[in-house]
């Protein structure tokens, strides 16, 4: 891409090698993930730490960092220049703040602290990994002093995942979003609705390798163009874009339950669609790719949910999963849909419905808040999970690992992360309020497996520009919206209760 102004085309010509080294950090990591023999892991650890340690010291560059700040100065930038400037200040800023000691205690933490939670949660014993949260945590408050933040320390560690976001937003999002959720799912419990029926078609086993053509096919319906995409497997479901031309996928088989992995396909197929429908201008550029994490998630959430689990789809998919899924031919559409959208308040976060998915990261929300506003230390944190999980959910971890231990991100150092989740579901309900009004009747277009429309909308009002707007900018230019959560309790209180 070439700019108007001689500075930004200067940056971008010296981007190009960080961008070089980022795409092949990329490519190792989703090999880590999906083919990598399991004994070349310490020597990818060693080729990934150096590989950040060269970027690194590319951003931090005397002349690099010199160009940036040239450009920050007051003159004329165009939208675009404006962004790729503030992507760049955004990441050398906080690179200069954070002392390479920590960030090399953090990297060290990071490996020896997920091996050690990986061997609590086999064990369900906290305690077994309790020292090495503690330490994470230390480092974690270190990090925030040394970034700055004007009212909570957690501040600092949820502005470096979603730009700008304080707690004094999530306060409003949670305080509003909570008890209304807690309010339906009592309804829905309460009155023995049939979606918390359970379904017998989670229960019986199906055959892997026609699951995998299924997705395949749904994938085909969905128009993923093979030549710039793929879809490989992996335990965890990831999306991994190189760049803008070559964006890959994982999806998960765990042999019963098949509606996991159509759901987790269809999720990271959203996310990928987000990089693929980008401005092909944009490539190799700091703004190509997602606004935030949070805008990302509301696009997998969006297919997921929104449409994945939507009657017309349900139905449009119906034939081509009774063909790969045999006890399925006993099934009429109405059981089918039920099935995908069954809620139960459970224990497990990544398995939760829609209805009960936010209670799970108000959870986690109100802990990593807690932890890093010095109102809870790390031994209470098991028993405070419990209790919020009775409160809210109703249900009660009688051991570690179906509680505190379940998810990978604290020992990976991910604080501040969970909330972009129920962000994402919030602004995926936002964009399927402002769609409907747009598309009139797009659930037809759905029935019909007609989904240009839906996607070449999204390309216009999200995905072509990339991360030249910073998300509350992005939400607020095309939605005139914040991370308003009433779009989504107005979704689930109609789709739920037919309210
Ligand atoms: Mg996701």
């Amino acid at each position: 891409m070439r700019c108007e102004n001689p500075v930004i085309n200067q940056i971008l010509d010296a981007y190009k090698p960080m961008w070089s080294l980022s795409h092949a950090i990329a490519l190792m990591g989703w090999d880590f993930e999906t083919y990598m023999p399991r004994k070349g892991t310490e020597e990818r650890g060693l080729a990934n730490s150096q590989l950040h340690m060269l970027h690194k010291d590319l951003l931090l560059n005397k002349d690099f960092v010199g160009l940036v700040e040239s450009a920050k100065k007051p003159g004329s930038l165009s939208d675009l220049e404006r962004g790729i400037v503030r992507i760049l200040d955004r990441e050398i800023t906080k690179q200069i703040k954070i002392p390479k000691e920590l960030t090399e205690a953090e990297s060290l933490e990071r490996i020896r602290g997920n091996m050690a939670w990986r061997q609590a949660r086999e064990k369900s014993d906290f305690m077994m990994y309790a020292p090495h949260l503690k330490k994470m945590i230390e480092i974690k408050k270190q990090i925030a002093d040394k970034i700055g933040y004007e009212k909570h320390p957690y501040d600092a560690l949820l502005d470096t995942f979603e730009e700008e976001l304080t707690v004094n937003d999530l306060d409003k999002v949670f305080g509003a979003l909570t008890p209304r959720i807690q309010k339906i799912l009592k309804k829905l419990v309460d009155s023995g609705s049939p979606y918390c029926k359970e379904s017998k078609l989670g229960k019986s086993k199906y055959d892997i390798q026609k699951v995998d053509e299924l997705n395949h096919a749904i994938l085909t319906l969905l128009q993923f163009n093979m030549g710039r995409f793929r879809m490989d497997v992996s335990t965890h479901p990831f999306t991994e874009a190189m760049g803008l031309n070559d964006v890959r996928i994982t999806t998960r088989y765990e042999g019963t339950d098949f509606k996991k992995s159509i759901s987790s396909t269809i999720h990271e197929a959203g996310h990928a669609l987000y990089n693929l429908q980008c401005d092909q201008s944009l490539s190799v550029t700091p703004v190509e790719g997602g606004s935030s994490l949070a805008l990302h998630e509301s696009q997998s959430r969006f297919w997921e949910n929104i449409v994945g689990r939507s009657p017309p789809f349900v139905q449009l998919i119906a034939p081509l999963i009774r063909k790969q899924v045999s006890f399925v031919n006993q099934a009429t559409d109405d059981e089918l849909y039920l099935y995908f959208n069954n809620v139960k308040p459970d224990y497990i976060r990544v398995d939760a419905d829609e209805v009960t998915y936010n209670l799970h990261i108000a959870i986690r929300y109100e802990i990593e808040k807690k932890i890093f506003g010095d109102e809870l230390s790390v031994s209470e944190i098991p028993e405070f999970w419990n209790d919020r999980m009775e409160q809210l959910l109703g249900v009660r971890p009688t051991k570690d690992s179906q509680g505190v231990l379940q998810d990978t991100h604290w020992s990976n150092g991910l604080f501040g992360y969970f909330p972009t989740y129920t962000l994402g579901n919030l602004v995926s309900a936002i964009i399927a309020s402002k769609m409907r009004k747009d598309l009139e009747g797009y659930e037809e277009d759905i029935k019909r497996g007609n989904f240009n429309p839906i996607r070449e909308w999204l390309r216009l009002k999200i995905h072509q520009q990339g991360s030249v707007y910073a998300p509350k900018v992005l939400l607020n230019n095309t939605f005139n919206e914040g991370y308003n959560p009433d779009y989504f309790v107005t979704y689930i209180e109609t789709k739920y209760l037919g309210s």
